[in-house]
């Protein structure tokens, strides 16, 4: 079972990547809202979810979130991390960069060593705005699935225009101020075979973990249930020899 994020503000929840983290939630608490419909994605598929498609507000999301972060200072368990992520792609909010700014700031005001996370698809990194944001952010966490179109098509089921070069290109933007996310599974959609860790796959997407080079790159596997239910989970083992490639190129690689 798929489940949603029933809050603005979500969590703590000990993440298998990122420590002791809140979650913030920019969309709605009732239905999906994002770009891609991911055949693994945790909250289900994007047609399960025609509910309402609402933003939550700058002032709800900044009042909800400073009196968790002050619960949470006061009962001396202050968050590693506040991370946004939630029902869909946060940097479609078309106020996202105030949030971040709203976030940040009461981060400082509040509890100076937690980092703020923003994990994204990276679809809307053509937009100034956002950034202008994600270079502000301590966790610049962008997807990126796979090196051909047509595995992304399969595998993320982006809406409208998507190309891995203008992604790419787009990433490069950032100079390295950004974390490299890559999920890796095996499995069958709707008569298309999976598999994003064969050789030919591995070694293109490296080709492109070179291009962009960032900071850091994080590879995965699933963990939760999936809406396709055929997907099969990537060994540990193997997610650490493709990220003793990535160290190879000089670029930490961290194996969730
Ligand atoms: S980008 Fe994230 S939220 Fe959107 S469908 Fe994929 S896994 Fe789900």
């Amino acid at each position: 079972m798929t489940s949603l994020y029933d809050n603005i503000i979500f969590g703590p929840v000990r993440s298998r990547r990122l420590g002791l983290s809140l979650g913030v939630n920019l969309l709605p608490v009732e239905s999906k809202l994002c770009n891609f419909n991911c055949i693994y994605c945790e909250c289900g598929w994007n047609e399960e979810h025609p509910g309402r498609r609402r933003f939550n507000a700058r002032e709800d999301v900044r009042e909800m979130l400073r009196a968790t972060l002050s619960r949470m200072v006061e009962d001396g368990t202050p968050p590693d991390v506040i991370t946004f992520a939630g029902n869909g792609e946060p940097t479609m909010h078309p106020d996202f960069e105030h949030i971040i700014e709203d976030t940040i700031a009461l981060r400082n005001e509040l509890c100076g060593a937690a980092k703020v996370s923003v994990l994204s698809n990276a679809t809307q990194i053509h937009r100034p705005d956002v950034v202008r944001a994600l270079l502000k952010v301590d966790n610049n966490i962008l997807k990126l699935d796979s090196a051909f179109d047509a595995t992304v098509q399969v595998l993320n089921k982006p809406a409208g225009n998507y190309s891995v070069v203008q992604t790419v290109k787009l990433m490069k933007q950032f100079q390295g101020e950004m974390i490299l996310q890559t999920m890796f599974l095996r499995g069958e959609y709707c008569g298309h075979t999976i598999d994003n860790t064969t050789e030919c796959e591995v070694s293109a997407w490296l080709e492109v973990v070179k291009e962009i080079t960032p900071k850091k790159v994080m590879v995965y596997s699933i963990d939760r249930d999936t809406p396709c239910q055929t997907l099969e989970k990537v060994h540990r083992e193997e997610l650490c020899s493709i990220a003793k490639r990535v160290e190879a190129l000089g670029i930490e690689c961290s194996v969730a």
